[in-house]
């Protein structure tokens, strides 16, 4: 396990810290440099040699950050495939990480895809064959009475964690169950957080939830080195959970804790018991659909409809699509809509075509308040196996004037369907969030030309800009990681006791707010280049909004200045020996 690093900080108590703290060790020589947090390589200068026992351990030049940055990337790009760039990020993480993130924050755009998603689920499936270097605290549902000990060796006080994720690897995108690999995105996300929203890196732990796997190949592979049973499910996981959350939050009560890659049903109903007890957020929930509202929101400025008039079709209503509707619908009530007239401005469509209210009972919970009325749709053509009504329908006879696809069907959104619903609306708002590229429901080229440049877009996925009849579109990617960083980092330094919707409408218009929509062609949401500064931005307007509400556990005097001085700089800090 890694040896923990004490930084030199003033205490979090009025929301300020001292970014030029020292770190302070007791480690000497091999010591030092085998620990990631203290390691600053051929960087530590000549005084740092001499007090951390590093003479002679080192090569005599002594190198300033940005010449290792450029060092690391030349090897980086030599690399010849994404697997081999995710396993040498990995191994930078491991052996320096002020020199890790701060190559990382310089490509973010390039990186992210490398430390997170699909490359990450290659490097899982590897995972327990190349047995990495352990990070974070595994928690195992056969022995729940080593919960609290497991924390207690992270070696980690009460006030020094902000933010605790946990998985238990049963939907990772791409991959699905993976078992106690599933650890590699917890601490991939982990780093997005810091890179891109500048979360103290000593202050987050990945937590592992080995509730068991039911992936064969693993369960049958000799090297697997998780729990090696079928998921537990019901009462006993609850049970779990409810373990999980007490001790974590009882030995660290400041910790924001996120879900990661739960089942629907899990995630949603952890969520819904916890949301109102602690501050905790799901972002394949909840971060996607504040996302989506920040595209929407900006879609909606640009075609001069607002929300609240907005007819909006969803196909497929699982957790993005659901979790997009939800978040448009609530903002739709604080345009002044009560819950019901909001309601029905939704048309949602899944694998059993339009949701009616006659599948009440076959639906799960969260579609159900979506269901059309039966009688609404008399007289449509039942085209969908015979008694579904089909997407193409539902645009037919709803022209509805937003359209998103989280589904996962390549090609739905066909061009008979865009060119439909384009004949109905000025400016038709189509996302199709559906990533991998191969599974979009449709490509940003194809609906700009079927909406004849009207048509107002964002995709799930990155595309490179779209020159259509003169003007060029530049295509906004609809990426969680816009919005998540500044979305924690908000809620750490006002120290929120819950994450409340009107956080995540605070976090989607400040997104929104980055973008100006005027030019033809203009994204509906900010250049993943411009991170850093969209989590800042997100982080201020999240902070205040939790000041505003009455849930920031802290005095916020100067939110502005309380958020940039807690953004963690990937910058060695001198490092005393003790
Ligand atoms: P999910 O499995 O929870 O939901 C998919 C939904 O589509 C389900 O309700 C399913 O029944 C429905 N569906 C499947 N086939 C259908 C069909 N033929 N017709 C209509 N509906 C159908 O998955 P999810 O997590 O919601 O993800 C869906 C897609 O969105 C994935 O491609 C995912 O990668 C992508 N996604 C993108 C973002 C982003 O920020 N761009 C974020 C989250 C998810």
């Amino acid at each position: 396990m890694r040896q923990r690093v004490i930084p030199q900080l003033a205490p979090f108590g009025n929301g300020r810290r001292d970014i030029n703290a020292t770190y302070e060790t007791k480690a000497r020589g091999m010591a030092v440099l085998n620990s990631p947090l203290l390691n600053k390589g051929t960087a530590f200068t000549a005084m740092e040699r001499k007090e951390l026992g590093l003479t002679g351990l080192l090569p005599a030049d002594i190198s300033t950050l940005g010449t290792q940055v450029m060092r690391a990337f030349v090897q980086y790009d030599l690399l010849p495939d994404a697997l081999s760039r995710n396993i040498y990020l990995t191994a930078l993480h491991d052996r320096n990480e002020v020199l890790f993130y701060r190559l990382f924050s310089e490509h973010l755009r390039e990186m992210i895809p490398i430390v997170n998603d699909v490359t990450v689920g290659m490097a899982m499936e590897q995972y327990h064959h190349e047995c990495r270097r352990p990070r974070g605290v595994y928690l195992s549902i056969d022995h729940m009475q080593d919960m609290e000990a497991a924390f207690t060796n992270f070696g980690a006080k009460p006030g020094d964690i902000d933010l605790i994720l946990a998985t238990d690897a049963e939907r990772i995108v791409g991959v699905g169950d993976w078992g106690i690999g599933g650890i590699e995105v917890s601490i991939g996300k982990l780093a997005i957080y810091t890179a891109a929203g500048g979360i103290d890196p000593t202050r987050v732990i990945p937590v592992m939830l080995d509730v068991g796997t039911n992936r064969d190949s693993l369960l049958n592979d000799p090297m697997y080195i998780g729990n090696r049973h079928a998921r537990i499910r019901g009462e006993r996981y609850d049970e779990f959970i409810e373990a999980y959350v007490k001790i974590a939050t009882s030995m660290f009560p400041t910790a924001l804790l996120q879900w990661e890659d739960f089942t629907h049903e899990n995630g949603r109903r952890i969520l819904t018991r916890y949301r109102d007890r602690i501050c905790t957020f799901n972002d394949d929930i909840q971060g996607t659909g504040a996302i989506t509202l920040a595209a929407a929101i900006s879609a909606v400025r640009a075609s001069g409809t607002p929300l609240r008039n907005q007819r909006i079709v969803i196909f497929g209503t699982g957790t993005a699509g659901s979790a997009a509707a939800n978040k448009i619908r609530n903002a739709m009530m604080r345009e002044g809509l009560s819950d019901e007239e909001a309601s029905k401005r939704f048309w949602c469509v899944d694998r059993q075509g339009l949701l009616t209210r006659s599948m009440i009972g076959n639906l799960l919970e969260f579609q159900e308040s979506y269901a059309r009325p039966d009688d609404e749709s008399h007289g449509w053509k039942h085209d969908l196996n015979g008694t579904g009504i089909s997407l193409a329908e539902v645009v037919h006879r709803v022209r509805p004037t937003m359209l998103i696809g989280a589904s996962a069907v390549a090609g739905s959104f066909t061009e008979a369907i865009v060119k439909e619903m384009a004949a109905h609306t000025q400016r038709p708002i189509i996302f199709a969030l559906s990533n991998p590229a191969a599974r979009a429901e449709a490509n940003p080229v194809d609906l700009i030309s079927w909406t004849d440049g009207r048509g107002l877009i964002a995709s799930g996925n990155s595309s490179a800009p779209v020159t259509y009849k003169g003007v060029t579109y530049v295509v906004a990617q609809v990426n969680n990681a816009m919005l998540f960083p500044g979305l924690a980092l908000g809620a750490i330094v006002s120290r929120a006791r819950r994450i409340s919707d009107g956080m995540f409408a605070a976090a989607a218009n400040a997104v929104s707010s980055l973008v100006t929509v005027r030019q033809p062609g203009s994204s509906l949401l900010p250049h993943i280049d411009d991170l850093r500064r969209v989590s800042l931005t997100v982080a201020i307007a999240v902070a205040e909004a939790a000041d505003v509400e009455g849930l920031a556990g802290t005095r916020m005097d100067d939110i502005v200045q309380q958020v940039q001085d807690a953004m963690w700089q990937p910058e060695y800090r001198h490092i005393r020996a003790i």
